[in-house]
């Protein structure tokens, strides 16, 4: 009974053991088992915050996590840092949506990069973002480039492409680089070659003033000349002394004077070439004079014609046309054609010495034409000038030497031949045998 009741005693207390070695081992597990629980649970809820975006209240978890387990310091600090990169990722994501609705597409484009890199939950929204940004930025660049094209500013339009080619490349931009720089070279080709003809233009126009300055001058030049321009006509009569008749002159007091222009670089001209003098179609030689002698007494052949020829001077003689060939003191037909022929110009003085000055313009036409045309049937050549017998004219005289066609005429009336007094009225100086040689030196000059 005994032994019974102790092996009975002895059962109890290997259960006892047995209990307080349970016990002993239990306790802590349990304590173990249910921090690791609690552990897990705030982990598992701080991931949950962090993936629903409640990154403060994810953050304070780990923070309670670190207080309660020390331990797991390190790994909740990196997880807490993890938080705040996705909070600044987030800020960027909205600062990327803020810039894409002010169509700052560039900086747009800068935030979506950093969240795409830093935020993998929004990798896959900022690459689309990214790529929407891209076309928006490349539409706005095309369409304001195309506005600086439609202005012709290719070259501007050229840069923004350019600038926008770095942000998004892309084969359309190239196209129209290539459009643009093609257009703009040719811009500037025209530009250079209507600068080039504006250039040429401006100095043709000044070269043409230049001209025309020089026209100006010329003839203004031409004109004071013309204007200035007096020259000696001198009017003989008959070469031959004749007792108590001054208007006629010895052989060889005509010799004397004609030697003094030789001599002294006088230039004797044509009644042609006084014309072109006066009427500016040419210009007086140097010292030039008109030697010329009325009536056309025989005289003139035989006394005036030599001494002319052997000084070679041109000079002419105005003829009384009805006495050529009927009265002896007077030249012949002959006579005219010989002197024609050598440097003497015949010309007309009118029919039969009329006083035109007491004639009506029919009678003055008439003696005018008649004498002209009857001297251009001997000479066979034109007749264009005329003396008024006298030097007598009226009112009527010039028209009618014009309608006669003559294309001027001389009078006696004294001074040097000169525009100012008209092509039908040309004064003359007259030549006496009272004259001496000094009054003929003085007479050329008009004086
Ligand atoms: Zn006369």
């Amino acid at each position: 009974m005994v032994e019974y009741q102790v092996k009975k005693n002895r059962k109890k207390l290997y259960i006892l053991l047995i209990f307080i070695i349970f016990v002993s081992i239990s306790a802590p597990l349990s304590v173990y088992i249910y921090r690791d629980y609690k552990f897990k649970n705030y982990m598992d809820q701080a991931e949950n915050y962090l993936m629903s975006e409640k990154y403060g209240q994810a953050i304070d978890t780990w923070n309670r996590v670190i207080s309660l387990f020390p331990k797991y310091k390190d790994e909740c600090l990196k997880d807490i840092d993890k938080a705040h990169s996705l909070i600044k990722s987030k800020a960027v994501f909205q600062d990327g949506e803020d810039y894409l609705q002010q169509g700052e597409y560039i900086k747009a484009i800068e935030a979506y990069n950093y969240v795409s890199k830093e935020d993998s939950s929004r990798f896959a929204a900022s690459r689309e973002k990214i790529e929407n940004c891209k076309r928006l930025f490349l539409y706005s660049q095309l369409t304001f480039a195309e506005g600086k094209a439609i202005t012709q500013d290719y070259k501007a339009a050229n840069d923004m492409l350019l600038s926008a080619k770095q942000y998004v490349p892309d084969s359309i931009l190239d196209e129209k680089i290539n459009e643009y720089s093609d257009l703009n070279n040719k811009l500037e080709e025209a530009r250079r070659i209507e600068e080039q003809r504006k250039l040429e233009e401006e100095k043709q126009k000044e070269e043409q003033r230049k001209q025309e300055e020089k026209k100006r001058l010329e003839a203004q030049r031409k004109q004071e000349m013309l204007n200035s321009t007096a020259i000696p006509v001198l009017m003989y009569h008959s070469i031959d002394f004749q007792e108590g008749n001054n208007l006629r002159i010895p052989k060889d007091k005509f010799r004397a004077e004609m030697k003094y222009l030789k001599d002294n670089g006088y230039t004797p001209i044509s009644l042609d070439e006084l014309y072109g003098c006066l009427n500016g179609t040419m210009s007086p030689p140097n010292k030039p004079v008109v030697i010329t002698l009325d009536d056309g007494y025989e005289d003139n052949y035989t006394s005036a014609f030599p001494v002319l020829k052997e000084f070679n001077f041109k000079a002419a003689i105005f003829i009384i046309t009805d006495n050529i060939d009927t009265n002896g003191a007077f030249l012949t037909s002959e006579q005219l054609k010989e002197m024609s022929q050598n440097g003497i110009a015949i010309e007309s003085h009118t029919l039969i010495h009329s006083d035109l000055s007491k004639l009506g313009y029919e009678e003055q036409l008439r003696v005018l034409k008649q004498s002209r045309e009857k001297l251009e049937s001997i000479l066979n050549s034109p007749v264009n000038y005329i003396a008024y017998p006298s030097g007598k004219f009226n009112s009527f005289t010039e028209n009618a030497a014009k309608a006669a066609g003559y294309k001027l005429a001389v009078t006696t009336q004294k001074g040097l031949a000169q525009k100012k007094d008209g092509l039908y009225f040309v004064h003359r100086m007259a030549m006496y045998n009272s004259q001496d040689m000094t009054k003929f030196i003085s007479l050329l000059s008009g004086q």
